[in-house]
């Protein structure tokens, strides 16, 4: 499978320079040249495949030419074997014909385990065989530094180097990334927001001169293509465990870069039959009032009680933008250069193909903590934040209660703590057992002064041999 890029300027690459690249050299994102197509007749014929097997079954013609089969399959049984749920992402039923599909059975409590477990062992097997080695730098304002540490402690191949907030950050958030103690895995408290963390990781990315050589950085947010490709893999297995592809499903998605309900849209590309993909969003709405309004301006970031949907801009609604407008990156470059300079406007075309592919809904912190009351109250079940985002978008743009509406579930409610206790919790919820000792371990980070040169010299310190 051959890769190109959103604004049409950059070299096509194959699978293993996409994952090494992260973004494209004329700044747009890497897709797939051609979405693979499955017949109804195959689909129908996984019923029953463990999540591992129908994960091979969806990825493979993704990494065609680059990894062999049993390298996939061996690839796929390593990442999935922590996670504390034999089904891997398993779904309740919170009401009739209502799931969630809980992604956050991995080791940090959230989905993008899913997607970063495989990826830390996709680049440890890509990098042996080439005999190179690689930095992987990145900021988090929480959970994706928690999820990239996890899935690259064990990495020979793989230095990490992740840069948070100094003391902006939940008790939990931090302990999930400075407790992991490995050589290869580097905490950097900067003094700064999260803006300052994520300044100093795209001038870095810009100017990798200060690396010695033969060392480049990986980036391993929701730009890089294998984190998509990776999540895929859930829409088909919650659809076929409530009947698909025999008849539609339904999913909600907690929505922040646009990258987890990208791989919604390509899994339905790719043949699943899916009704609707609802677009859930916190105060930070910019896809919202995009849909409703063809209003993509950027607004002022917004502190919500659903952190890691706090943005200002999605970065993977560009991978959207292109398939909206024929895959022309020249029309991509003009969108983005309007976009700089204050706010784009979709045309008709783009406009309608997007409404009759997605749903958009937004809640506001109050509203978000009155659905984890009644849900609650109706089923016992206890959402997070960000899920009951989804839950709630979900019950406010349905069109059919006969076809299944999935939501997923992004975190485990120990995660939020805070919210949980807004929404009229008596106490906060448990830590899963695995955790339980997570205030009791020891920790390791650096706090650094927001200076690129002194974080750039740590690096350069720290990097094995
Ligand atoms: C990252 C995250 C999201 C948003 O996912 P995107 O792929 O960025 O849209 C939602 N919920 C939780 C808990 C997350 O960690």
């Amino acid at each position: 499978m051959k890769y190109i890029s959103t604004r049409g300027l950059a070299p096509e690459l194959d699978f293993e320079d996409v994952v090494l690249t992260g973004m494209a050299s004329d700044g747009g994102l890497y897709v797939p040249t051609d979405i693979p197509h499955f017949e109804r007749a195959d689909i129908a014929s996984w019923a029953g495949l463990s999540y591992q097997e129908l994960a091979f079954k969806v990825m493979s013609p993704f990494v065609a030419g680059s990894v062999s089969d049993d390298d996939l399959r061996s690839l796929i049984d390593r990442s999935y074997a922590g996670f504390r749920h034999s089904a891997i992402v398993p779904l309740v039923q919170t009401a009739h014909n209502e799931w969630v599909l809980e992604l956050f059975q991995g080791p940090t409590l959230a989905f993008k385990d899913v997607a970063l477990q495989f990826l830390g062992n996709l680049l440890d097997h890509i990098l042996k065989k080439r005999g190179q080695k690689v930095v992987i730098m990145g900021a988090t304002s929480g959970d994706t530094g928690s999820a990239a540490i996890e899935g690259c402690r064990h990495c020979d191949n793989v230095d990490i180097f992740i840069l948070h907030p100094y003391q902006r950050v939940s008790e939990v958030q931090r302990r999930q990334m400075t407790t992991v103690i490995e050589k290869n895995v580097h905490n950097i408290a900067l003094k700064g927001n999260f803006d300052d963390c994520q300044n100093l990781v795209k001038a870095s990315f810009a100017d990798q001169n200060f690396l010695p050589e033969e060392r480049q950085l990986v980036a391993v947010n929701s730009i890089n293509w294998a984190r998509i490709m990776a999540q895929i893999v859930y829409y088909f297995y919650a659809a076929l465990s409530l009947g698909g592809p025999h008849r539609p499903v339904s999913f909600s998605v907690p929505t922040g870069n646009f990258g987890d309900i990208f791989a919604g849209y390509i899994a339905k590309s790719m043949g699943l039959p899916i009704d609707q993909l609802v677009i859930a969003t916190n105060s930070n709405d910019i896809l919202h009032r995009c849909l409703s309004e063809n209003d993509h301006t950027k607004h002022e970031l917004q502190r919500t009680l659903s952190p890691s949907m706090d943005i200002m801009v999605s970065s993977n609604f560009e991978r959207m933008l292109f398939d909206l407008h024929s895959r022309d990156g020249n029309k991509i470059r003009q969108l983005m250069d309007d976009f700089k300079s204050g706010g784009m406007t979709l045309d008709n075309t783009a406009l309608s193909k997007a409404r009759s592919l997605f749903s958009s809904y937004r809640l506001d912190d109050q509203e978000m903590l009155a659905v984890i009351a009644d849900v609650f109250e109706t089923s016992e079940y206890l959402l997070d934040p960000h899920t009951a985002i989804g839950v709630q978008a979900a019950r406010k743009t349905r069109r059919s209660h006969d076809i299944p509406m999935v939501c997923l579930a992004t975190a485990h409610p120990a995660k939020f703590p805070e919210a949980i206790l807004k929404s009229g919790q008596a106490k906060e919820p448990a830590l899963p057992h695995h955790m339980s000792d997570l205030f009791e371990r020891e920790e390791a980070y650096s706090v650094l002064e927001k200076n690129d040169a002194e974080v750039q010299q740590f690096i350069v310190e720290n990097i094995r041999a």
